[in-house]
């Protein structure tokens, strides 16, 4: 994938000239119709859905959206890409939220929300996060991503593909991997497959873990050095007596604990000074 080559697809609204996909903004456009209607299927918008679209690009999802939607929200940070969206959809049925959406409150936008995109691979990751933390008022989510990060969220514990992402997002959310999607359906093709994946938030009280930040603190931790004994790297947390009343041997490694381990871990710890135990 090179700066500078007009991307196909890119239609001309007002004789606009095509659009040079940016890397840095992780730009590979869908244009290939029959992936765009799978995804579509999977999400299947109903009229009155919120829904908000995570990088709109040349909107080729957000055309088909829109066709099944009253209205729609669009989170882009490519000022270019936003003067083209806005000459080429009202106001009234596209809500444009220009920036970035690492920063993006997406609780602002009310409960119920359910959020898609096709997501600029450079910021997988922090993104899923950054969900993660709003996931309250989230309805369900519809990703495209790069493959392997797909097999990272979904992954059972005991292989090398299960770490902290997946144990994070498990936590959170329902995982479904919905089918993979080949290079060939973007331009600029990306080097690598693509896959699209469905999550839905736990509801609340399934989210056995006392205190989430303690929670997540032990899952970074424990994967910080995933081959080290578990008794070596949460020593700091975890005496000897705890790993006897948790009934987890203390010289298995991270990988091997389940995301409900890791629960029992936190909720036996107590918060560290300073820091009152969440209720
Ligand atoms: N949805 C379009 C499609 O499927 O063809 C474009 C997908 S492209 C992989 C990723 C999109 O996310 C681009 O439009 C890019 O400009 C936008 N983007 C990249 N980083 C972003 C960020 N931090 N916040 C919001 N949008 C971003």
């Amino acid at each position: 994938m090179t700066e500078g080559n007009p991307t196909e697809g890119s239609t001309k609204p007002g004789g606009m000239k095509p659009h040079v996909a940016r890397k840095r903004f992780g730009q590979n456009f869908l244009v290939s119709p029959g992936i765009v209607a799978k995804i579509v299927a999977a999400i299947h918008p109903q009229r009155n859905d919120t829904l908000v679209e995570i990088g709109p690009g040349l909107g080729a999802l957000t055309e088909p959206l829109l066709v099944q939607l009253d209205h729609l929200h669009v989170v882009e940070i490519d000022r270019d890409l936003i003067a083209r969206l806005r000459a080429r959809f009202p106001p009234d049925r596209l809500t444009i939220h220009e920036g970035d959406a690492l920063k993006f409150d997406f609780a602002s936008l009310g409960s119920g929300l359910r959020v898609v995109g096709n997501l600029p691979y450079n910021i997988s990751t922090p993104i899923l996060f950054h969900l993660a933390a709003s996931a309250g008022g989230v309805r369900d989510m519809h990703f495209m991503l790069q493959r392997e990060v797909v097999e990272r969220m979904v992954a059972a514990p005991g292989g090398s593909e299960y770490g902290r992402l997946s144990v994070m997002l498990q936590y959170r959310f329902e995982m479904e991997r919905l089918f993979l999607v080949p290079p060939g359906a973007f331009n600029p093709a990306p080097k690598v497959e693509s896959a699209v994946v469905r999550m839905t938030p736990r509801p609340q009280e399934a989210l056995a873990a006392v205190d989430a930040s303690l929670f997540a603190e032990v899952v970074k931790t424990a994967f910080s050095q995933r081959r080290k004994m578990l008794r070596n790297t949460l020593r700091e947390r975890v005496g000897e007596e705890d790993w006897v009343k948790l009934e987890i041997d203390p010289r298995r490694r991270a990988e091997e604990l389940t995301v409900g381990d890791y629960v029992r871990i936190a909720n036996c710890l107590s918060p560290p000074p300073g820091r009152p135990k969440e209720g």
